[in-house]
């Protein structure tokens, strides 16, 4: 029997949350690491005005304290009816300190009044790539859908119970995690990851 061995990575993210899934979408045939193995990062402080900047914030930070490939994630939240908010700012989007129960009651307060047609949101993922060898790779995917009128599902992190992928009924919390992963801006971005690895 041949022996294939996995694909190391770092995952420069506290969100245990984007971790699970990352882990649940790759697969097998990588070995993600979080950040235990570099408890002396320090919290990034997202100051870009586009996910692109900030996850190359991220990975750059990532990259200083690990040797091997390094992994980020910067992804969020864009509703039409709103600008495009909350966006960049998904996390925080109820102030700094926010949970993310305070951040989807705002959503919700924001939303309401709208009309199911002018509902339409997509998820946003950029995920880079990179090693002190090589430069950034980013890979970008995303998920068009519309925003719930109440929360729906018990699964999932964030603005899952709120989010209803296009093509469906159910938001992403009602789904199985491989359900979602199938459709999702974070399974699209990294189903491009696992190609560029498989032609390395
Ligand atoms: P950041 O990438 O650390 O800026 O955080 C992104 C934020 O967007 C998360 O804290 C979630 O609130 C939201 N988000 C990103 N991806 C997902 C997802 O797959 N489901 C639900 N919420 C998400």
């Amino acid at each position: 029997m041949t022996h294939v061995s996995k694909q190391r990575l770092l995952f420069a993210t506290r969100n245990e949350a984007k971790v699970r899934e990352v882990r649940e979408i790759l697969g097998t045939r990588f070995h993600v690491e979080d950040l235990s193995v570099c408890p002396e990062m320090p919290e990034v402080e997202e100051t870009g005005v586009t996910f692109e900047e900030n996850v190359l914030l991220k990975i750059r930070e990532g990259v200083r304290h690990y040797a091997g490939w390094v992994l980020a994630d910067d992804s969020g939240l864009e509703v039409d009816a709103l600008d495009g908010a909350p966006g960049v700012r998904s996390a925080r989007f109820a102030g700094e300190k926010a949970t993310m129960a305070d951040n989807r009651a705002l959503l919700l307060e924001q939303m309401r009044g709208v009309s199911m047609k002018k509902r339409t949101a997509r998820f946003r993922c950029v995920v880079a790539l990179a090693s002190r060898k090589e430069r950034s790779r980013l890979f970008c995917g995303i998920v068009e859908g519309r925003i719930a009128t109440d929360e729906k599902g018990e699964r999932g992190f964030g603005y899952d119970s709120l989010f209803i992928p296009a093509g469906d009924e159910r938001t992403f919390a009602e789904m199985t995690s491989d359900e979602k992963h199938a459709l999702s801006h974070r399974g699209r971005a990294l189903l491009e990851l696992a190609d560029f690895f498989a032609n390395v």
